[in-house]
């Protein structure tokens, strides 16, 4: 690999990484898990593909990318990009610098789950890698260009201008991604209406007018909008009263029941997981079949309603572990979006090879995509591009 990007993303306990050769032709990537606990260690691929499996009891976020970071050096990373969940207002990738960081941790109360984890990567890497300039790169900045009449709730002005409260979204360079990559495919670069549905453990919809988000189903936080893993989506707010009145539920309680026990894995009281449900609506699991129809009923509800955003649709894509690799949850959605013209082709639907690239419907109508998403190479992009214009 000649120069190249490293892209880091920290959760709490983890780091997920990749390293990205600045003409994205070449990566290699990889996990460090467990950190924290006796079981720590990186797992991933080095060049050759050959794996790499370390043992790091007890290493914390620091430690491991120190440690990934020597593995790594004879790479020459020139620069590291930073997924960051929540930017609030930030409208696009920035460099690393202290007003950004604050910004980052002014925006904790909206990603109270996220940010931290991601602070904790930035300092550790600031530390460890003064010389390498870093970049954040937002879930949240894609959906900067949404008007005001699609991020603003229907509540108290003094709310949004003195709280912020108003709906942000995620998933960005995803939705970014897949719609620019739509546009290419189709020969209609950066012009024309696109829906986009990524679809994984948390999966929203998105409504992309000349390379441009019009509107979102995620909110302030990453619980609005359609049926996820474990997540809810949306529910009647007083939904909370009802719950502390009658089972007197405190609102952590609520919040985790809404965030980590409710969607595919509440719905079906068996998983979150869209394969196994898959598997046991087939063996006659009633609650997993039902699990399914609510998914694809509330995704083509979500994409039917963010359409009015788009003066014109030019074509859908399905993208995630869901979207690329579920034939069957494609087909089950589009039969509830018989409308704008949309027809999928059966055969070619099913028939796609799972995980690639292809069009599925009949050539009449809007066009319908499969794009496996590529969000370590967007941000490796808009890394790049902001290093480029330092
Ligand atoms: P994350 O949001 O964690 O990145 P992914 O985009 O990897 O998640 O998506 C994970 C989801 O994709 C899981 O629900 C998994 O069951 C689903 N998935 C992966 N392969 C298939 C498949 N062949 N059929 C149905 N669902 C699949």
């Amino acid at each position: 690999m000649s120069t190249s990007t490293l892209i880091i993303n920290c959760g709490s306990s983890s780091i997920k990484y990749a390293l990205i050769s600045d003409q994205l032709d070449t990566r290699i990537s990889g996990l460090a898990e467990n950190l924290g606990s006796e079981h720590a260690r990186i797992r991933g691929m080095t060049f050759g593909e050959q794996p790499l499996d370390l043992s790091l009891p007890y290493a914390d976020h620091e430690q491991a990318l120190e440690v990934l970071l020597q593995r790594l050096s004879q790479h020459q990373p020139t620069a590291i990009g930073h997924r960051v969940v929540h930017g609030g207002t930030l409208t696009k990738a920035e460099l690393l610098t202290p007003e950004i960081i604050q910004s980052i941790r002014q925006a904790t109360p909206l990603a109270p789950l996220h940010n931290p984890a991601h602070l904790i990567g930035i300092e550790a890497t600031m530390r460890l890698f003064p010389e390498l300039p870093q970049v954040a790169v937002f879930d949240t900045a894609f959906h900067q260009t949404m008007p005001a009449h699609a991020y603003r709730y229907a509540l108290p002005k003094f709310l949004f201008s003195e709280h912020n409260v108003r709906r942000y979204g995620f998933h960005g360079t995803s939705h970014a991604y897949v719609s620019e990559r739509a546009s290419q495919l189709a020969g209609a670069i950066k012009h024309g209406g696109w829906l986009t549905a990524h679809l994984g453990n948390g999966s929203s919809t998105c409504a992309v007018w000349n390379g441009k988000s019009v509107d979102t189903s995620m909110g302030l936080t990453p619980l609005e909008g359609i049926v996820m893993g474990t997540r809810s989506g949306d529910v009647d707010p007083s939904l909370h009263q009802f719950l502390a009145n009658n089972l007197g539920w405190s609102l952590e309680r609520i919040d985790k029941m809404l965030n980590s026990e409710s969607g595919l894995l509440g719905l079906s009281n068996l998983s979150n997981d869209m394969r196994t449900l898959v598997e046991a609506s087939e063996q006659g699991h009633a609650d997993a079949t039902l699990a399914i129809e609510v998914f694809a009923y509330r995704l083509a509800k979500s994409l039917a309603a963010i359409s009015c955003g788009l003066p014109q649709i030019h074509g859908l894509v399905f993208t995630g572990g869901i979207g690329e690799n579920s034939a069957y949850v494609r087909e089950k959605t589009m039969a509830y979006l018989p409308h704008f013209g949309f027809s999928l082709d059966l055969e070619q639907n099913k028939s796609l090879p799972r995980g690639t690239e292809g069009r599925i419907d009949q050539g009449k109508g809007p066009q319908i995509w499969v794009i496996p998403t590529d969000e370590e190479g967007r941000i490796a992009q808009e890394t790049q591009h902001v290093i480029r214009h330092l």
